[in-house]
């Protein structure tokens, strides 16, 4: 399918779910701009979702990513919300001990109320705030082992494993699609491990 000036194969519905504050605005127009904008700002914008194409083994992927803006209360989520989405990135920030706690309800919930075969990736924000982290790294791995899902520790603000994440997910949906017969599966928690930084400062990009 075509769109007016960007051609695309596929469009794929992503949502950034978790705790408020925990940086998920934040996340997305670092994906989107490649910037950073600190401070409330950004809280008084609420955007309902932005698109970006990416290419993936040549093949256009178009994200829909879903911003949750003052619905961050799970209970208060809409269900209806996780239902079409294929993807769901679930942030808590690394140096806030209640939107890490908070995770295990909002994966009951996920797995209550979202597809079976949804992509589900844990992300730990904020990993630029090193010196005031309260949850390790090792704690977020274990918690998504146990859950089964891929984890990386994430910064909006230095862009750390931030394109990473969407185009973790955008490969993971696209090999899904087009998963040819003679093409060697797919694997997200692999790709993730090649990849993703684990330094928990990198400068900024
Ligand atoms: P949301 O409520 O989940 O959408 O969180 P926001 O994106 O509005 O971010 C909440 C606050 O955390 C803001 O003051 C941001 O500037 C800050 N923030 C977001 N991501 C990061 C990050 O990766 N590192 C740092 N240091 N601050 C961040
Ligand atoms: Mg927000």
């Amino acid at each position: 399918c075509a769109s007016t000036n960007e051609l695309y194969d596929f469009t794929f519905k992503v949502m950034l779910l978790g705790d408020s504050g925990v940086g998920k605005t934040c996340f997305l127009v670092r994906f989107k701009d490649g910037a950073f904008l600190a401070g409330s700002f950004i809280a008084t914008v609420g955007i309902d979702f932005r698109n970006k194409v990416v290419t993936v083994d040549s093949v256009k992927v178009k994200l829909q990513i879903w911003d949750t803006a003052g619905q961050e209360r799970f209970r208060s989520v809409t269900h209806a919300y996780y239902r079409d989405a294929q993807a769901l990135l679930l942030l808590y920030d690394i140096t806030s001990k209640s939107s890490f706690d908070n995770i295990r309800a909002w994966l009951t919930e996920i797995h209550e109320y979202a597809q079976q075969d949804v992509v589900i990736m844990l992300l730990g924000n904020k990993s630029d705030m090193n010196s005031e982290r309260v949850i390790k790294r090792e704690e977020g791995e274990k918690l998504a082992r146990e859950y089964g899902v891929p984890f990386m520790e994430t910064s909006a603000k230095t862009g750390v494993n931030v394109e990473l994440a969407f185009l973790a997910v955008a490969k993971e949906l696209k090999h899904r699609a087009v998963q040819q017969p003679n093409e060697p599966k797919f694997h997200i928690h692999d790709y993730i491990e090649s990849q993703k930084k684990k330094t928990s400062c990198c400068g900024f990009i």
